[in-house]
């Protein structure tokens, strides 16, 4: 928290208690074409809503003139903050700079090349004024190449809803709205951005989808390809774990340890009797190479449990992150 409060100015700015109903966040990694029908897009289908609201625009390092043109759209209007960050570091730190600076009590996001329909807002905002804390979006007529895109998309989002638990059709789809406390929780990583809905969900949130429009890229070229794939199984992994066992590894790895060594300890007794009562030898045995190995990887997978268990009391005393989260505090005379 001190973090906050001293060290950047439009940091604890943004921290005021007095906030916007909504901030749009979007990343912007050369889209000098779209970016100036992309704010005028956004900010029409916001002002349908009547809601205070902020656009904020994360320049990721573009080369191709966006930092001048989002500089000189945002100098002219008041609705408006290009974030420009120094240099590209990927969409998923781009979201994270855009959370940082949005003060609004719901956060959507968006890609800022126009293939997400800034129209659908209103729709968003409805359904999670249903008492959502996260609304996705599902590019139900997705115009994105058939074998490269849609084909390992559809597998990664089956992928994905089976490892987490939250099935939903289009985890890629950048569209989504969220309450702004969900976000706050949220740590962003590698490309975890794609995960947001899964990590909402292992912080305890409401999750659900509608269908959105989708449009072919007018203008740029897409930042991604088939290599995507790879880095999101990675991330699923990550996601996985954390899911299971991020406040108990001693769970996963203690126990593997104490069978795998139980096991070797086993076999070893066996080879042991086998050897001084039934006089045999038992040097050339496989078996007796299992048991060592057994015994080793107990014992690694053990003390690796321990380690792990220090390493997320670290993590979450530090930050005095808590265990658990509470969506709010009912009684009828509360006092603390
Ligand atoms: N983007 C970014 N930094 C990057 C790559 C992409 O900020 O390093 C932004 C990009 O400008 C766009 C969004 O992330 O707003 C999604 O990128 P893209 O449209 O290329 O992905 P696709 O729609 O093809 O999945
Ligand atoms: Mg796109």
């Amino acid at each position: 928290m001190q973090y906050y409060s001293s060290q950047n100015p439009l940091v604890s700015e943004a921290r005021n208690p007095e906030l916007l109903d909504l901030s749009v966040v979007v990343p912007i990694y050369n889209e000098a074409e779209s970016l100036p029908s992309l704010i005028e897009a956004i900010a029409s289908a916001v002002k349908e809503t009547q809601l205070s609201y902020e656009i904020i625009c994360v320049d990721d390092g573009s080369i191709d003139g966006s930092t001048q043109i989002l500089t000189e759209i945002a100098l002219q209007r008041n609705d408006l903050k290009g974030v420009i960050l120094r240099r590209n570091y990927g969409q998923t730190p781009a979201m994270a700079a855009g959370f940082e600076y949005a003060t609004g009590k719901i956060i959507i996001t968006l890609d800022g090349d126009l293939q997400n329909d800034p129209a659908d807002i209103p729709l968003l905002l409805a359904k999670l004024d249903e008492g959502y804390d996260l609304v996705n979006g599902w590019r139900k007529n997705r115009q994105d190449a058939a074998l490269t895109r849609l084909l390992p998309s559809k597998i990664a989002n089956w992928l994905i809803g089976k490892v987490t638990g939250v099935k939903l059709h289009d985890y890629g789809c950048s569209l989504k709205a969220y309450r702004s406390e969900l976000v706050a929780d949220m740590n962003l990583y590698g490309e975890l951005h794609r995960f947001l809905p899964a990590l909402a969900y292992i912080e305890g949130a409401r999750i659900t989808e509608i269908p959105v429009r989708h449009h072919p890229r007018r203008f740029g070229k897409s930042k991604y390809g088939l290599g995507r794939t790879i880095r999101v199984i990675m991330d699923l992994l990550t996601i996985f774990f954390m899911k299971k066992f991020l406040t108990r590894p001693m769970h996963v790895f203690g126990l593997g340890g104490v069978i795998s060594f139980a096991l070797g300890i086993a076999m070893g007794l066996y080879l042991t009797v086998i050897k001084f009562v039934f006089q045999q030898n038992i040097g050339a045995r496989p078996l007796l190479v299992l048991s060592v190995l057994l015994v080793l990887t107990g014992v690694q997978l053990f003390c690796f449990g321990l380690v792990t268990e220090l390493l997320m009391r670290t993590y979450h005393e530090s930050q005095r992150r808590p265990i658990y989260r509470v969506r709010n505090i009912v009684g009828k005379e509360f006092r603390v």
